[in-house]
């Protein structure tokens, strides 16, 4: 059966996950709406949109960012910068609302006083997914990344340190909390697919991922 018609919780049989790897389910189940709302600010002030990758294809998820620094990838390369290169401007600061909903978070880990300068959104509508890859073009890999979800069901991957390694899979839903730090920061993950119409926040149809990271 699938999620989206099942009954029962999605989360009732948690994954055995790596150490390093720490998933929070509905950790900010309570930071939604406020989220939501700052979330919409970003997205009127740098409308996501699809980045162009090395090899001269379009990423499958529309992308944008908020904070000092953003991630952007065209055809030349993968970097951070803190103006948007396809239209120059700056990037809009991070939301005093995602920070309240990082410091929660973090509070309760080996990284409580993770200060993100960046936060990269990605933007993921039917049909769309995130192939395998490593957060790598950060300066401190001691620094963890932090995802929170917003909107629509997604199975989330984790694997190993090499693309071909085994990956677990597993479902994330809008206001869980998945961080990724220590001996786990370089594991490939990605997202296989996404559940549309499952998004409990009326306000947001897909999915939403906020990608916390201290890049500088
Ligand atoms: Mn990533």
């Amino acid at each position: 059966m699938s999620p989206q018609n099942s009954l029962f919780d999605n989360h009732s049989a948690p994954p055995i996950l790596p150490e390093g790897v720490i998933y929070r389910p509905k950790a900010l189940i309570g930071h939604e709406k406020p989220l939501t709302t700052a979330l919409k600010g970003v997205l009127a002030a740098a409308p996501p949109s699809q980045a162009r990758t090395r090899g001269g294809g379009l990423t499958s998820a529309a992308m944008t960012n908020c904070g000092r620094v953003g991630w952007w990838s065209d055809a030349r390369g993968y970097r951070y910068q803190a103006q948007r290169p396809d239209t120059g401007a700056s990037w809009p600061p991070i939301p005093s609302e995602f920070f309240a909903a990082v410091r929660e978070v973090m509070a309760k880990t080996p990284w409580p006083a993770f200060n993100p300068d960046a936060c990269l959104i990605n933007s993921y509508g039917p049909g769309t997914k995130m192939g395998l890859h490593q957060d790598r073009d950060e300066k401190d890999f001691s620094q963890p990344i932090l995802t929170v979800c917003l909107g629509d069901d997604a199975d989330f991957l984790v694997g190993g340190f090499s693309r071909a390694d085994k990956v677990v899979s597993f479902v994330v839903s809008s206001g869980d909390a998945l961080i990724m730090g220590g001996a786990s920061r370089m594991r490939f993950h990605g997202i296989r697919k996404i559940y549309p119409g499952t998004s409990p926040i009326s306000d947001i149809a897909g999915r939403y991922s906020l990608t916390f990271r201290k890049a500088l």
